[in-house]
């Protein structure tokens, strides 16, 4: 028997929005406990949902980068449950009419091409957090009740927890560059449940589904999917009893644990939300967000290797985020050096961004200055180490290179009158070293090169400090 992995995969994001889903109540976080909230987004009895129409789009943009289609026509529903988090006792959802539906996304694990079928994205509420005390009490906290929700569903497509990973990755790299969502998982900003069961593809013999709630890292969910595989692996060599059934991730024991059985599974007793109106957007709206969509980032990663030449590794990670991306692409066209470009902002700029808390867009340095910088050291007019050494003052201070270079009169010099009288004097002042070379010890050089270097701190052209020694010890 052959029995494969099927796995499928549910993602929740939340919308990077500035209002909730169906209030006008802020979606902002750290701030104080049930301070964002209003009638509408606790319950009250006679309140009235309005849909954000910004949620909507991130949707639909969302579906349309996955190249899903758009319903002319979807509905909200009551999911109805009681949870002490939600207390209207329902959460808006979709239900058997996702705003968007039958997308795909390729993908690739160490050069092993795979494709994803994409289900459906739906929009709904996300619902309040409750917080168990040590001391046995529990509070409840309605901040996050009725914040946008974007729902990601997947085909059971996946056959490895390699590629579940793969497609994490992708996608929070995707809801980064549209804009639609932070995706931190650390966050909880994107939370995922995997649904693991193998099947016998010959026979259509299968194992009963399982899904895994509490995964809080890429790590998390490629670590216990890749458990439960082997899981019911171990069940069907010995024969072992299972069940569909949802499974908790434990991490610190690193595997899986019952949390409930399909008997006890819930109903949710759908129904349409009476109080909305069905959404049908607009076909020229719709076109309007596809010819809104940015260069995606897969796209975007295969062009800056065949565009600039650039190594895989580079790419990726200029890639990950649109504004590093479209940071990078303007210092290289400033430079006309991609390579450096992409040294640079890999290197020190990503460096002293991290460390200052601050992003591309933010930050004072602007990248047609760093372009400058770059190619100031390509001409010469400074040396490599002289332009880290002031890198941390451009980027805090946001000045033009070339006159910060001017300032401090850090240009080096090139001029080869200057640099003919100070060699002269290397040369008076190092008798034993002029003797050494003419008798054929080339490395004596090394001593009146240092000499030229101490005088202009460092600031003379060294190929040119050579040349001129070469030919004023030749005469
Ligand atoms: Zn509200
Ligand atoms: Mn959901």
């Amino acid at each position: 028997m052959a029995f494969r992995p099927m796995v499928g995969l549910e993602v929740h994001a939340q919308l990077l929005t500035a209002s909730k889903m169906f209030c006008s109540c802020p979606v902002a976080f750290g701030s104080n406990p049930n301070s964002n909230c209003c009638p509408v987004c606790t319950g009250m009895p006679g309140s009235l949902p309005v849909p954000n129409r910004k949620a909507v789009q991130f949707v639909i943009k969302t579906g349309l980068a996955l190249g899903c289609k758009v319903s002319d026509y979807c509905r909200f529903y009551r999911k109805n449950y009681f949870y002490p988090d939600l207390a209207k006792n329902f959460q808006i959802s979709q239900y058997d009419e996702p705003l968007t539906y039958e997308g795909h996304i390729d993908l690739a694990v160490n050069g092993e091409p795979f494709s994803i079928r994409v289900r459906r994205t739906h929009l709904e509420e996300d619902t309040g957090k409750n917080l168990h005390l040590s001391d046995g009490r529990s509070l409840v906290e309605y901040n996050r009740c009725g914040v946008p929700l974007m729902e990601v569903v997947t085909e059971p497509d996946f056959t490895s927890a390699d590629q579940v990973r793969e497609y994490l990755v992708q996608l929070r790299r995707l809801l980064r560059y549209l804009g639609v969502s932070t995706a931190n998982m650390e966050e909880g900003a994107m939370r995922c449940e995997p649904t693991v069961n193998l099947v016998d593809e010959e026979t259509g013999q299968a194992t009963p589904i399982v899904e895994i709630k509490n995964l809080a890292s890429f790590k998390a969910v490629h670590d216990a999917v890749s458990y439960e595989i082997d899981r019911q692996h171990w069940c069907l060599e010995n024969d072992a009893e299972m069940q569909q059934e949802t499974r908790r991730w434990n991490e610190t024991e690193a595997k899986t644990t019952v949390m409930r059985t399909k008997e006890s599974a819930d109903d949710y007793m759908y129904f349409p939300e009476p109080d909305l109106v069905p959404l049908t957007p607009e076909r020229e709206w719709v076109e309007e967000i596809a010819q809104s969509l940015p260069e995606l980032p897969l796209v975007r990663e295969r062009r800056f290797v065949e565009e600039y030449g650039l190594p895989q590794y580079d790419a990726e990670v200029l890639t990950e985020d649109k504004q590093v991306a479209d940071y990078f692409e303007a210092v290289a066209a400033t430079c006309g050096d991609p390579k450096s470009a992409s040294n640079w902002v890999m290197g020190d700029f990503t460096h002293l961004l991290h460390e200052s808390g601050q992003s591309p867009d933010t930050c004072k340095l602007r990248p047609e200055d760093l372009g400058k910088l770059i190619k100031l050291i390509n001409d010469t007019t400074i040396s490599s180490k002289i332009a880290k050494d002031i890198f941390p003052t451009l980027f805090e201070q946001g000045t033009d290179p070339q006159q910060l270079i001017e300032e401090q009169g850090l240009a080096q010099i090139s001029d080869e009158d200057e640099l003919s009288a100070i060699v002269d004097a290397a040369i008076e002042a190092n008798p034993k070293a002029v003797a050494d070379y003419q008798g054929g010890k080339e490395k004596a050089l090394g001593a009146m090169v240092g000499y030229v270097m101490k005088e202009t701190r460092g600031q003379a052209n060294p190929g040119l400090v050579n040349q001129i020694l070469r030919e004023k010890l030749s005469e």
